[in-house]
This record gives structure tokens, sequence and C-alpha cells, in this order.
């Protein structure tokens, strides 16, 4: 079990997939679980302080992961919750404790059979706290909102650059800031700065970290 968390746009998405590639690992990406059902909460209209309705809405909502694609009561909605929109409401949403306990159940089931790769924000400290090798992944705030910046125009999404870097900063202030599973460095994780490095020097570093486990054999 690997786990990688760290902040929006550190580029834990690249490097886990990147990762999970090499190992031949299952790639568990628990920020796509809790984008889901944030799609729909907000497309069921549910504020997230009416507590009775969102619980029924819990209830009722499957969520999943298949062959890279979010699955939300099996209808696909893999590119409509990648929006900044949809960032800043999971952030919010993800406070909550009846979010949290639906999303928890889910991403351990998908962890349970190991050889897998978890990306999120407490993979390593509260969903998998025993996984083998742990990194934090973490960059300067200004490189993280350009990277997210490109991310949205590559797929064709007008985004201002200052409301990008606000809607970060803010998110991870929400995400660090909160009392259930803050984003933290979990402990006995490596702490790796992306800043100036290339997915490939990232992905080289973990790759010996992850030698030195010896847990498996890269590819
Ligand atoms: O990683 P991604 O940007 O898709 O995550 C969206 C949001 O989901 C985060 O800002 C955070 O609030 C929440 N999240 C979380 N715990 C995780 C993964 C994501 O609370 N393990």
């Amino acid at each position: 079990m690997i786990t990688i968390d760290g902040p929006a746009g550190a580029g834990k998405s690249t490097v886990a997939s990147e990762m999970a590639r090499r190992l031949g690992y299952r790639l568990i990406d628990t920020g796509a679980l809790y984008r889901g059902i944030a799609w729909r909460v907000r497309r069921a209209g549910v504020v997230p302080e009416d507590a009775p309705a969102l619980g029924r809405l819990l209830e009722e909502t499957t969520v999943e992961l298949k062959d890279g694609a979010v699955l939300v009561d099996g209808r696909d909605v893999t590119g409509e919750i990648r929006t900044p929109e949809i960032g800043e409401f999971t952030s919010r949403l993800s406070t909550l404790a009846s979010v949290r306990d639906k999303v928890m159940p889910i991403q351990r089931r998908l962890a349970a059979a190991g050889g897998a790769v978890l990306e999120g924000r407490d993979t390593g400290s509260v969903v998998c706290p025993d996984a083998e090798v742990k990194f934090y992944l973490d960059a300067a705030p200004e490189v993280r909102a350009l990277r997210r910046l490109r991310e949205l125009q590559g797929r064709g999404i007008a985004a201002d650059p200052q409301a990008v870097r606000s809607e970060i900063l803010r998110r991870d202030r929400q995400d660090m800031e909160r009392a259930l599973a803050p984003l933290v460095v979990p402990e006995g994780a490596t702490v790796i700065d992306s800043t100036e490095k290339s997915v490939e020097e990232v992905v080289g570093l973990m790759l010996n970290v992850v030698e030195r486990y010896g847990c498996c054999t890269p590819s």
C-alpha cells in the first residue's frame, strides 16, 4: 500500500497514476470519490446545512471508481466533477462527518486487497495509517495555481488565474484547518517538494523509496 497526500495542485494525480502504472498497482483517487458525492449533492440541490436531507441522499447514493472513471449511481461523471466549483463545494462537504463516514468504507474496501496507490488528503493519516510507504507531496502555491490553470485550459475550461489561485488557497486552508481528518504530513511520510521538479524526477524519488522499502519491484 502506497499513499500520497498533499494540497491541491501539488501534482498528486499525475504522479500517483504514473506510480501505479510503473508498479502495476491500482490507482485509488480518493478525491474523485468526494467529488462524486459533491456532484450528486449539488445536483439534488441539497444544502450541506440540511443534515437530514443530506443523510437521506448519502444513503441512497452510490459512488465507485471503475477503469479510471467515477460512477455516481452508475452514471459516468468523470469529466463533470473536475471544475473549480465542484472542487470548492467538495472541500466544504468534506468537513462533514456524514460525508467522510460515507466515503471511508468505500476507500478501505478498494484498498483492502493491497497493491494500490491511494492519493488524497488523509490517505496516509486516517484511511490507511498502516500503509507501507507514505508520501506527502507539496509545491509552492504559485506553481500549484499555475499547474491547475494549465490543467483547466488543457480541458478547454476558461479560467481566471487570480480566481484559480484564490480557490486553491481557500481550499487548502479549509482542508488543513478542518476538525475531521485534516490535511497533515502523515507520521512516517517522506515529504517531497515538487516546485522545481519534473514528474519524472518526483516519480524517480518515490520509486527509490519504494525500492528501499522492498515491497515491490518497479518495472
Ligand atoms: O484531490 P481533489 O482535488 O480531487 O480533492 C477534492 C477535495 O476532496 C479536497 O479539496 C478535499 O476537501 C477532499 N478530500 C478529502 N479527503 C481525501 C481526498 C479529498 O477531504 N482523502
